[in-house]
């Protein structure tokens, strides 16, 4: 192509809010087999709203379990946060809902904070964990105006037949052992550790006062539960198996390692996601979906969309070696489209890095090509332009 004709190209482009970065970047688009979408912001709205909340406690409720995970995802940037502490935000406003004449007056209308917490701890691609003050018995009415709602009491309960329940697992543990050498030591051991184990457990009601003084809320996908050992009753897993497969994606919340309810969040597929990857393929385009979230959730979304080729589950340190392995696997070109922080790297390891939206300012600059306008249809564009330009239709 004559250099007249690429700054046609790259002018059309910028017209339509696409920035191409040179030449070199129109020209490499023609090469593009292989166009690799991040999930989250790219194909969907990257605007989660939480859809459904389980709660796996009688004695609490949903606004609990919103609560005690908005305190820790006041902390996070994760889109997930935004959406679980705009519920919040409603569950509040709800409770206000004046009656009658009082709802000329909403000047004591407002939002309160979510509950204080301390020493956030953030696990990228899992979710994020932190301690709040769990007032004494004594004053569990608690004070401060997003702390009425909580259910301190019950959250107290919860936590009490849970160790209880510990401790009474550990007391049955000689029982369960069964004959044989193997069954024969580990029931002398376990029989051994048991007036320990007892005494700690007398020590810990005792000191319970103390010890529930700060509790630790972490909210994150179940590879973070897994890591800190907390297993999922089938009750849970049933309902996340119902959600994921229909696209949703499941956040678990527990208190002090007792797991108290699961919140499924919908982050919306584009409107125009499905259209753009049938006129992809049209193209001769192999598309692939990659993504932090789980297999179930990412597998309900590429089926939506029409995409075959999925990977779940990758940390976003991960994501860049799935961009190298298709490039190893492909004889042509590999395109990774992206809006986060997280796909910097994919989209410059790349052949061409397309950054979607006016996303985040790493992104773009780890881009070749930019689509301003957020509509992935400009993808389409994009790549018609740099045929065009280059004379490869066909
Ligand atoms: P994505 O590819 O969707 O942008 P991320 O790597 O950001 O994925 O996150 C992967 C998964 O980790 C999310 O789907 C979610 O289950 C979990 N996760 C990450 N951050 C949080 C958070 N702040 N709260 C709850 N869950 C989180
Ligand atoms: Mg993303």
């Amino acid at each position: 192509a004559t250099p007249t004709a690429v700054m046609v190209g790259t002018g059309v482009g910028a017209a339509n809010g696409i920035l191409i970065k040179g030449g070199e970047a129109l020209e490499r688009a023609c090469r593009v087999r292989t166009v690799v979408f991040d999930k989250t912001g790219t194909l969907t709205a990257g605007k989660p709203h939480v859809v459904d909340v389980k709660v796996l406690h009688s004695e609490l409720s949903v606004a609990d379990v919103v609560q005690l995970a908005a305190a820790v995802e006041q902390h996070s940037e994760h889109p997930i946060a935004a959406a679980i502490l705009a519920l919040l935000q409603q569950q509040q406003l709800k409770q206000q809902q004046p009656v009658g004449k009082l709802a000329e007056d909403s000047s004591h209308r407002g939002t309160a904070p979510p509950l204080p917490t301390s020493n956030v701890e953030v696990t990228v691609g899992e979710g994020i964990s932190g301690w709040i003050q769990l007032p004494s018995a004594a004053g569990a009415a608690g004070s401060g105006s997003s702390a009425q709602s909580l259910n301190w009491a019950s959250l107290r309960d919860v936590l009490a037949a849970s160790s209880a329940a510990a401790a009474a697992a550990a007391a049955q543990a000689p029982a369960a052992g069964d004959a044989g050498l193997e069954g024969l030591v580990s029931s002398a051991a376990a029989t051994a550790a048991l007036p320990a184990a007892q005494g700690a457990a007398a020590a810990e009601a005792q000191q319970a006062g103390a010890r529930l003084a700060e509790v630790l809320i972490t909210v994150g996908n179940k590879r973070l539960m897994a890591e800190s050992g907390i297993t999922l009753p089938q009750a849970a897993q049933a309902y996340m198996r119902e959600k994921e497969s229909c696209g949703s994606t499941c956040v678990l919340v527990t208190v002090q390692q007792v797991l108290i309810g699961v919140i499924a969040v919908m982050d919306p597929i584009k409107p125009e996601a499905r259209g753009v990857v049938a006129a992809l393929h049209q193209m001769g385009m192999k598309c692939v979906l990659l993504t932090g979230d789980n297999w179930r959730t990412a597998r309900a979304i590429a089926d939506q969309l029409g995409v075959s080729t999925v990977f779940a589950e990758v940390l976003p340190a991960g994501k860049v070696d799935k961009v190298k392995e298709l490039q190893a696997k492909s004889e042509h070109a590999v395109a990774m489209v992206g809006d986060g922080v997280n796909d910097s790297p994919a989209l410059a390891q790349a052949d061409l890095g397309i950054a979607v939206g006016s996303g985040t300012d790493v992104a773009i600059e780890a881009a070749d090509f930019v689509l301003m306008r957020s509509d992935l249809e400009d993808l389409l564009m994009a790549m018609d332009l740099s045929r065009t330009t280059f004379n490869r239709i066909r």
